[in-house]
Order: C-alpha cells, then structure tokens, then sequence
C-alpha cells in the first residue's frame, strides 16, 4: 500500500508510535499500527499513513515538539477515492471509508460508502460529497466544501452503452 503523503500521523512527533519507534522496520508496522496514539490531540490512530491534521510536525526530533501547540483545525482522513481527497472526523470519531452504507442524505445503497458514528448511532454516506454536507451541519469551518467533492450523480453515471 503506498504511504498516504508525508504529512501524515505516521510521520509526526506527537504521534507516539513515532516518539517510541522512530519509523517503523516493515516487520514492526503492526505494532507501530497498535501503538499510534496523538498525544496532542488524545486520539487513537488506527490508519496513521492516511490520517493527518494542520499540526503535524515532522518526527524526527519528536522531544523537541510543543506538547502546549493551540490546536488547529479537524483531524482528516483519506476520503473514497476521486482523486486522493481528504474528509474530517467528526470531532474525535473517525470515518469509515469504503464500507458498505446507505446514504442518510440520498438513501442510496452502496458497498463502498462511509459510515460515521453519531449520537450513538451509525450513519452512512454514498459520496465524500454527501459526508461533508451532513458533517458541515455538525461543524462551522471554512476549510471544508461539499462541491469540492464528487457528486453522486458523477460518481454513480452509468457508462453510455451502445443505443
Ligand atoms: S493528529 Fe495531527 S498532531 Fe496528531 S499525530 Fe496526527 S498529524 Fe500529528
Ligand atoms: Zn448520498
């Protein structure tokens, strides 16, 4: 699996995989993988190489980072692919990506949708696009467009056969 940018958690000195290993020997990822944690954010990391966030500070001398930095922003993770995008957690939950879903926006079915977990409930999503909208009437933040993403109807067209 191709490393998901280098500013990911897998590569940032608050991240407690990093400040205890360093980057991971391929036979140790596993470990790295269980032992991520942010210690800014108090976050597990389940993906660390496809999750980031604007605090992100490089790991190489990770006891030299700012365990008092302001937070900046929502954590992302890599969203369904049209191109690599990235879609906030919803505060500190993460989505699910490429799960199957039915859109609580369209209703439509999906395997490869998004789930998120809300108010002790599990909805779903068939599109970044979709997530986004529902996420931005949970959260103000401008960084995030719903347009900026795939649209179903681009993302589900049927190809044009022959007439
Ligand atoms: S969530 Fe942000 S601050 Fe925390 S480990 Fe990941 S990139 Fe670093
Ligand atoms: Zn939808």
């Amino acid at each position: 699996m191709p490393n998901g940018g280098p500013d990911c958690c897998g590569n940032c000195s608050h991240n407690r995989a990093v400040q205890e290993m360093a980057h991971p020997h391929p036979s140790d990822r596993e470990k790295f993988r269980r032992i991520s944690f942010c210690t800014l954010r108090q976050v597990a990391l389940s993906n660390p190489f496809w999750t980031y966030c604007d605090n992100f500070g490089y790991g190489k001398k990770p006891e030299l980072r700012n365990v008092d930095e302001p937070l900046i922003g929502s954590i992302t993770s890599s969203g369904l692919y049209e191109g690599y995008v990235r879609i906030p957690w919803h505060d500190a939950v993460e989505p699910h990506v490429s799960v199957p879903a039915v859109c609580s926006i369209c209703q439509r079915q999906t395997d490869v949708g998004i789930t998120i977990l809300h108010a002790g409930h599990t909805l779903g999503f068939c599109t970044n696009q979709h997530y986004v909208r529902w996420w931005l009437t949970q959260h103000v933040d401008a960084a995030f467009n719903a347009e900026n993403f795939e649209s179903p109807e681009e993302r589900f067209k049927e190809p044009e056969g022959p007439r």
